[in-house]
């Protein structure tokens, strides 16, 4: 199983490798096989890309926004004709199973490019009248606007990122997760492929210090990242020293509210979606999922009776709805939460193992887990675990709910089931998140916008604000009269 790359970054239009930089594999976790070795960045590296991405930002400003569209719209139709090859690469780099990847990942950037592409034509300004005078404003690109993914889906972020910035005019630098090296680079060979010009779309590998390096470059002004809220306090505050715009999405313990007279199955199905996809490694799932007493003890039952349906296996197998979590580190961290749950009290109502059998015994699989009886001071309720774990609590009252719901730091996602429709919508309004599901979780079309408040992060990506996010504004005062001075 191999998925080497031509060289560890794409810069300036063309693979280039420095071996000086710190060599490091790719593994696919289902299996720990080394598919690829590659190199971090070295400083020459970071500031060929740079300096590539800052002389295509004059050309791709200066070009008309139809055209611009075009390119995006040409780099959507490569990816989606190769969904097939990307999808298997996606599953390699992440291990998340085929059947996922074939329509959430690749297919995802494509709609993102489809629709940002749209955008583009479209960008305009207003005509201030004033008086005698008038303004206009324009708005204008950023520049050179840096990414940082996280390694849950390499692909998406790549493109929910690209796509709103080069729509605009800008360009961007891009560094994956080093646990997902290897999709980043196909998309920047598409985007090539489509027309864009050298050094528009560059992708440099690293850890967290090429991450820094970028953050802090005197030709960076902006910087989106998709990771932690620890890594996006420190990119945060690195990027205010040069008072560099930032996007940041970051991570979430979201609620899932169930009323007594929700749809009891479309609730269920919400809440497995929002915490075995992916097995679990998904920044806005509903981890902590609240269900009115009435109804607790059927909805554990059911959910129970449909998480044994759940397949775990190779993800390279269509048949299989859950592979294995990213690296052993991180099923480490996800067993040691599971730890904590059954020592503080939690009921461990299902899973909690490590699967066994040949297809397992070199992978980081972990069977999905549910823990019921959880109370809100318990670690599985307070902190992201980023794993197939769900834990169910239990409420009597709306307000309630409310209010355990909102006493987290973070705010990314939150969901509401009822069929209530008032009471669906008054919970919503009250929700601390950046993003509520009412009957339905997990959703993110390219339309709407996406992105959290508290702790979960400042900005928006995908819809009509993501492109405010990646301009800023000109006012041109136009004085048409003579000018009125008292020197
Ligand atoms: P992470 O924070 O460890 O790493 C994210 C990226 O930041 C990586 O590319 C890493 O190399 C880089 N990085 C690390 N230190 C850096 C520094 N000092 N300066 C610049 N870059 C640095 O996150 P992860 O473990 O890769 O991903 C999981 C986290 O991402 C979870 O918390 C999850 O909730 C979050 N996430 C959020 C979203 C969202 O849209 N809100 C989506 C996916 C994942």
């Amino acid at each position: 199983m191999q998925a080497q790359p031509t060289a560890s970054h794409f810069v300036d239009g063309a693979y280039i490798e420095d071996e000086a930089g710190q060599a490091f594999d790719s593994f696919h976790s289902a299996t720990g096989e080394v598919i690829a070795r590659l190199h971090a960045a070295t400083p020459a590296v970071i500031d060929k890309a740079m300096e590539s991405a800052a002389r295509a930002q004059v050309e791709w400003a200066a070009t008309p926004p139809a055209e611009r569209a075009r390119v995006l719209r040409r780099a959507a139709d490569l990816i989606r004709a190769r969904n097939e090859e990307l999808s298997r690469l996606e599953s390699l780099d992440t291990a998340k199973p085929i059947q996922e990847t074939l329509v959430a990942d690749a297919m995802s950037g494509v709609e993102a490019l489809e629709w940002f592409a749209a955008q583009a034509a479209s960008i305009a300004g207003e005509a201030v009248p004033l008086g005698t005078d008038f303004a206009y404003t324009v708005r204008e690109p950023l520049g050179v606007c840096v990414g940082i993914g996280a390694w849950n889906y390499p692909t998406q972020i790549a493109c929910w990122k690209a796509a709103p910035a080069l729509a605009c005019g800008n360009a961007m630098v891009f560094k994956p997760s080093e646990l997902t090296p290897l999709c980043t680079l196909k998309v920047a060979e598409i985007f090539m492929e489509a027309g864009a010009p050298a050094g528009l779309f560059n992708v440099v590998q690293g850890f967290g210090d090429v991450g820094a390096a970028l953050s802090t470059h005197p030709l960076t002004a902006k910087v989106s990242l998709t990771g932690s809220v620890p890594t996006g306090a420190k990119v945060y505050s690195a990027a205010a020293a040069g008072m560099r715009h930032v996007t940041m999405e970051l991570g979430g313990k979201s609620p899932i509210v169930v009323f007594d007279d929700a749809d009891i199955e479309d609730a269920i199905g919400g809440a497995m979606l929002g915490n075995f996809y992916s097995a679990g490694q998904i920044c806005s799932n509903g981890t902590r999922v609240f269900v009115q007493s009435g109804i607790r003890d059927r909805f554990l039952e059911r959910l129970i009776e449909r998480t044994k349906t759940i397949r775990v296996g190779d993800p390279l197998d269509p048949d299989t709805h859950m592979g294995p979590l990213i690296s052993e580190a991180q099923r480490a961290k996800v067993v040691g939460y599971i730890e904590a749950g059954t020592r503080e009290g939690a009921t461990l109502a299902y899973g909690g193992g490590l699967p066994s059998g040949p297809v397992f015994d070199k992978g980081a699989f972990i069977e999905p887990t549910i823990f019921s009886d959880v109370t809100d001071d318990m670690t599985i309720a307070r902190e992201e675990i980023f794993g197939p774990v769900l834990s169910l609590l239990s409420f009597e009252t709306e307000d309630e709910a409310i209010a355990r719901a909102n006493g987290t730091p973070f705010g990314l996602a939150a969901g509401v089931f009822t069929r209530d429709l008032a009471r669906g919508h008054r919970v919503a309004g009250q929700l601390q998140a950046g993003i509520c599901w009412i009957n339905t979780y997990n959703l993110t079309p390219v339309e709407a916008p996406f992105g959290g408040v508290k702790q979960s992060g400042l900005g928006r990506e995908n819809g009509r604000a993501a492109m405010e996010f990646y301009s800023q504004l000109k006012t041109v005062h136009v004085g048409l009269g003579r000018v009125d001075s008292p020197y």
